[in-house]
């Protein structure tokens, strides 16, 4: 008896010591010990919906410290047709799982829910069952259903949508026998009904080429919402983004979608389920069931507007003011893209005005040059006229001293009236174009030559000295008798002054001595050289 207290004292004691232990070894396991979930999916891991999923589950686990063993499973729904396949998933988990403690089963999208909603005890008696469908299951002990608000993200799209085609006058749902594609046709049709002056397309019940043609036949004024195709009325199953791709082929009226896994194809956007969004809330609500043994909330934000810019501008669709939450996909890449048109029309203006510029500078050039040449020019020889030489003389009249004297040589064709007369005035231009060859022939580049007057050529020559150019004009006499002239085989003869400009204050008083010495050789019988005396020897 005397014991007993003690006793009794000690067993208190140790029970509260076990108790302690337990809970910290509880406390230890549960810190380290991993939760484990298993997600099973109704469609094939690389669809883009369970890519994006991965991602979300990826970016839950790298921002929360909590250890998680992930185990997926992916059926392949389009090929599940029995309840008979549906067993085989159920042998085939629970023979796979058996020796694996799961804390939770998810199942991810309708099929894979209604698999895990029959089976989920079965697989693991222990496990907490979420289902993650539009479906309404009645929900048991230990279990959890999570729905995206299909109902708000639809009326956020349909908004979105009437604002940017306040013209449209049609529009058209196209949903085919998914439950997820049902919930958000039901919301589209109440909330479009509510708006005046449309009419509304149900596309449900059709086979692929059907729907492709419906589409097509919609007048242009026409807005379309797909929210998800996986069969169709022949039963043939289909991934939704192929139907997506047949709409967009046949329609240029633009696309809104529910899902961003939807996007990239030419969809417009909208506000929608993003599958990585919705993958870490699901995780984060498996975390709190099995954390807490309670989950407060069934529906839950998993949205994401999201729009294709290119998308957008190809259907004419005004990009600017878009929503302040909206992330653009395919967003203009540069100041280039965005201008484009304005760019090019703006280059190709220039350029044609850089064109007709030049083009016109050119003329103008031309005509410049027409006129210099008709100003300029003898037009029967071609060669200087008076007002191209005089001003070169001027010039050789100020810089002819003794270092680089100038001198001037003047030729007049002899009894050039004479071969008028008797020839005829062609053969006297004849004689006159020859005349001007042989000359030109026989002096330097630097030497200008001009028709004076009538059958009178004026040569000024530079950095020659008096004897040279009488030796010169010598030359030139002999080049013009040489060789008989035109078909008449005329012998031409000419006369020739020459006289020096240095010590010349002007033109006119040298040029008179040049005429006088011109005229001395046509007094001594023509032919001749005759060379007016230097004012400086
Ligand atoms: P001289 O030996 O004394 O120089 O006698 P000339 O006959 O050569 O000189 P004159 O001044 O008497 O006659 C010059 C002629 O040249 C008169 C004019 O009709 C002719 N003439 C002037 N310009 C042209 C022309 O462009 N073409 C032709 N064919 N004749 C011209
Ligand atoms: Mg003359
Ligand atoms: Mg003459």
């Amino acid at each position: 008896m005397e014991f007993a207290a003690p006793i009794a004292r000690w067993r208190k004691r140790i029970t509260l010591l076990a108790a302690l232990l337990v809970v910290w070894t509880g406390n230890a396991a549960c810190a380290h010990e991993p939760m484990s979930i298993l997600i099973v999916h109704s469609y094939e891991e690389f669809i883009p919906w369970n890519q994006s999923f991965t991602e979300g589950l990826t970016q839950w686990q790298t921002t929360h410290t909590q250890p998680v063993q992930i185990y997926r499973e992916y059926m392949n729904a389009p090929e599940l047709a029995s309840s008979h396949d549906i067993d085989f998933w159920h042998d085939y988990l629970k023979r796979k799982y058996a020796a694996i403690p799961l804390d939770a089963i998810m199942g991810e999208s309708a099929e894979a829910a209604t698999l895990v909603h029959r089976f989920g005890d079965s697989i693991n008696p222990g496990a907490i069952t979420i289902y993650h469908t539009a479906e309404s299951i009645a929900l048991k002990a230990r279990q959890v259903h999570l729905t995206p608000e299909i109902g708000e993200l639809v009326r956020r799209t349909v908004d979105f949508a009437h604002r940017r085609h306040p013209n449209a006058r049609h529009v058209a749902i196209v949903d085919g026998r998914s439950p997820l594609g049902e919930v958000a046709a039901s919301h589209y049709l109440e909330l479009l009904a509510r708006l005046p002056n449309l009419t509304i397309h149900k596309l449900s019940d059709f086979t692929l080429e059907e729907l492709a043609h419906q589409v097509s036949q919609l007048p242009p004024d026409t807005i379309i919402f797909y929210t998800l195709v996986f069969n169709d009325r022949s039963g043939k199953r289909f991934v939704p983004k192929a139907v997506l791709n047949r709409i967009l082929e046949s329609t240029q009226a633009p696309v809104y979608v529910n899902y961003s896994s939807l996007m990239g194809t030419g969809a417009i956007g909208g506000y929608l389920i993003d599958g990585a969004t919705l993958a870490s809330k699901a995780l984060q609500a498996t975390m709190d069931y099995h954390q807490n043994g309670f989950f407060s909330r069934s529906g839950y934000q998993a949205s994401l507007a999201l729009f294709d810019w290119k998308a957008m501008r190809e259907r004419g669709i005004s990009v600017s003011n878009l929503p302040e939450d909206a992330v653009l996909l395919n967003p203009p890449a540069s100041f280039y893209e965005l201008y484009e048109t304005a760019i090019w029309i703006s280059v190709a203006v220039l350029l044609a005005g850089l064109m007709l510029v030049t083009l016109r500078a050119r003329h103008l050039s031309a005509i410049n040059h027409t006129l210099n040449t008709l100003a300029m020019n003898d037009p029967l020889t071609g060669l200087y006229n008076r007002r191209a030489l005089s001003p070169l003389i001027s010039t050789a009249l100020k810089t002819s001293g003794e270092g680089s004297p100038a001198c001037l040589i003047l030729a007049d064709i002899d009894d050039f009236k004479q071969i008028n007369d008797t020839h005829g005035h062609q053969i006297g231009d004849e004689v006159l174009i020859e005349t001007a060859k042989r000359l030109r022939a026989e002096l330097r580049k630097s030497d200008a030559l001009s028709r004076w007057g009538g059958e009178e050529f004026l040569i000024l020559l530079r950095d020659i000295t008096l004897e040279e150019s009488r030796q010169l004009a010598d030359k030139l006499r002999e080049a013009i008798r040489s060789d008989p002239v035109s078909t008449r085989q005329l012998t031409i003869t000419s006369s020739f002054g020459v006289a020096c400009l240095s010590g010349y204050s002007n033109f006119d008083t040298c040029f008179r001595d040049l005429d006088t010495a011109l005229y001395s050789a046509k007094q001594s019988g023509k032919d001749c050289v005759k060379v007016a005396p230097p004012l400086f020897n």
